[in-house]
């Protein structure tokens, strides 16, 4: 019989090796960011498109390549991280298998470009399907960017697997998260669709965490320091009162590498005991530094897996270091959290109040206008408890069915009030008050209620909200207007002025002020408040397309398209990124509308799943 074995060409061992290395644009981000790290790299640059299906690169200032090194760096088994089998003992480099670039390049087009500083010009290669297709000489800056596009591009069955773009980017930022959390010492930025989600300047391991995680981060941490024979601990642990429902922030970082451990995180939940409520997880930042000698990180390929010699030893020593730090910091006796948080200061002699939410209908986050709702803030900063407040949670009565008339249907889809207590020296009050929304791929606002989970379409569910409230000023003939300091003078066909002729006066009734309407043009010498000046001509055009398009029938009425014309031009986009205070203010708001569920085109502006629901999902 003939012989039957072969070995297989490169390209085919390349996208098999691919599998182990990439599974998904997350993959790819940490690869890349791991190499810019080992390259000493002081800024570094991730910008993806498509949450990493289209594009996904990393620009760092650091070493640069040879033209030589740049061709080779894509074999496999290629690397300058390791000699022998030895060094990987002593390992104090992110990457050390050479496999990385290889497999990207086998399963992506790919663009390298590098440049050594003592190089005048650099190296641009590009590769698709393990293929160099060109390598020439290009002028660009000291360092390296590589470009990844059209991920599994020659593996369907690889690309189909991928989730939805907010699943993937959220696996990406992750990935950004536990590499930027162990550099501090190095800047990061992350654009997403050219839209900037995180620039962060060199700083400390603490000042990190609150620029990645938000300044209401700072007052959670206690800082954790013991320094052993075996290990150094440093970092930080979240307050009890801060602990969270779900694990998310949770991380454990080896000789500056993340690394996932069952094993330690029960160090951790052990030094907790009786300080958390049931199904609570304690937050943590904490650095180990160990002899690399002492440890194997080769036993994953992704190397978020560690076997440490002693591991025993590490538990006790882990286990005491944060509880003597929640000790220290006076955290352990705080165990009911029931209790009254009146009494734990001396500060608290005046009167308790309730956060006083203010629905502010017009809100509108691109006027400058909505300083005021900060403005709204409840001020007393002395004696601040946080409670869900009956205002706020009258303002969910009727989600769950259309009719808003009584109050008792609201038990089903009551707020979760977390834990959490206000620091009495905190000037920004209102920031503090978190109802815990959080936005989704600036397109969607996800909020917990009591059943489950609350998510809101941003665009739909403010166009809901002008619409009722422009709808209201057009029915009550009255409505704030601002007064322009010069007449905005704009020009129309006479086609179109005769339809805005038709629609004056309900426009009056909307905030307009018509100063005169000749045969081509008209003058406003005011507008609506929430309408900014620069909109107006923009406003008035899609309106009259609007009415000129809108079939006459039954239905028809003026009024009715007017909102809904003024609603979907003035309304939040997709894409929009939203602070908190505008998402709990958009939240806020499409509450208190009449028919909160459907936008003004009978769409749904949110969903709800709840408990059960997800529950199911996980059998
Ligand atoms: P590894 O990181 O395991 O060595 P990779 O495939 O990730 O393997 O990279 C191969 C080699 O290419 C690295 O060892 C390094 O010499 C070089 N390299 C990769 N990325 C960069 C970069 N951003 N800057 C400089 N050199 C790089
Ligand atoms: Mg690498």
């Amino acid at each position: 019989m003939a012989d039957i074995i072969q070995l297989l060409p490169d390209h085919v061992a390349n996208q098999i090796a691919a599998g182990e290395v990439v599974q998904r644009p997350a993959s790819v981000v940490k690869e890349l960011l791991e190499n810019a790290i080992d390259a000493k790299a002081t800024f570094i640059k991730l910008l993806v498109k498509e949450a990493g299906k289209t594009l996904i690169q990393v620009i760092d200032d650091g070493v640069g390549m040879s033209d030589t090194d740049a061709r080779l760096s894509f074999e496999r088994h290629a690397t300058s991280k390791i000699k022998s089998a030895e060094d990987l003992f002593l390992l104090n480099t992110k990457g050390f298998r050479g496999e990385a670039l290889a497999s990207i390049a086998a399963i992506a087009h790919v663009e390298l470009k590098t440049k050594q500083d003592s190089q005048e010009v650099g190296t641009c290669i590009v590769i698709e399907g393990s293929q160099v297709t060109s390598q020439e000489v290009v002028v660009t800056p000291k360092g390296t960017s590589i470009a990844v596009k059209n991920l599994f591009f020659n593996i369907p069955a690889r690309r189909n697997f991928l989730k939805s773009n907010a699943v993937e980017l959220r696996h990406i930022i992750d990935e950004f998260h536990r590499v930027v959390l162990a550099h501090p010492n190095i800047g990061f930025a992350l654009y997403h669709n050219g839209s900037e989600l995180f620039n962060l300047p060199v700083s400390n391991y603490r000042q990190r965490i609150v620029n990645v995680f938000g300044n209401k981060t700072n007052e959670k941490l206690v800082p954790v320091d013991e320094t052993t024979e075996i290990v150094k601990i440093s970092g930080f642990v979240g307050k009890p009162e801060y602990s969270k429902k779900t694990r998310g922030e949770q991380y454990f970082f080896v000789n500056d590498r993340f690394i996932k451990s069952a094993y330690l995180n029960h160090a951790i939940a052990a030094a907790y005991q009786g300080l958390l409520k049931e199904g609570y997880h304690a937050t943590y930042f904490l650095y180990l530094e160990v002899n690399p000698q002492s440890i194997d990180i080769n036993i994953h390929p992704t190397k978020t897996e560690i076997k440490f010699d002693d591991e025993q030893t590490l538990y006790a020593i882990l286990r005491s270091a944060v509880k003597h730090s929640l000790g220290q910091f006076n955290i352990a006796p705080v165990l009911d959290f029931e209790r009254d948080s009146n009494l734990d200061t001396a500060y608290n002699t005046t009167k308790v109040h309730h956060p006083k939410v203010e629905v502010d209908r017009g809100f509108n986050p691109f006027s400058a206008e909505k300083q005021t709702i900060a403005n709204n803030a409840p001020t007393h900063k002395n004696s601040f408890k946080k409670e869900p407040s009956a205002q706020w949670e009258s303002l969910y009565v009727g989600l769950e069915s259309k009719s808003n008339d009584t109050a008792n249907q609201f038990s089903a889809v009551e707020f979760e009030s977390e834990p959490e207590k206000i620091s009495i020296y905190n000037e920004t009050v209102k920031d503090e008050i978190t109802y815990s929304t959080y936005q989704l791929n600036n397109k969607y606002i996800i909020s917990t209620i009591k059943s489950g989970m609350l998510l809101i379409d941003q665009n739909k569910a403010h166009q809901r909200v002008l619409y009722e409230d422009f709808l209201k000023h057009i029915t009550v003939k009255e409505a704030m207007s601002q007064q322009l300091l010069f007449p905005l003078v704009l020009h129309f066909s006479k086609q179109d002025i005769e339809v805005i002729k038709q629609l004056k006066q309900d426009l009056e009734y909307t905030g307009f002020i018509f100063q005169a309407i000749t045969k081509e043009s008209v003058e406003i010498t005011g507008v609506p408040v929430s309408v900014p000046e620069s909109e107006v001509s923009i406003l008035l055009e899609q309106l009259v397309s609007d009415v000129e398009n809108e079939v006459p029938d039954a239905n028809f009425s003026v009024t009715d398209l007017i909102a809904k014309s003024l609603a979907k031009s003035l309304s939040i986009k997709n894409g929009q990124k939203l602070n908190h205070t505008e998402q709990e203010h958009l939240v806020n708001s499409l509450f208190a509308c009449k028919e909160p569920a459907i936008s003004p085109s009978n769409r749904n502006t949110f969903i709800t799943m709840t408990v059960d629901e997800l529950d199911k999902k996980f059998v």
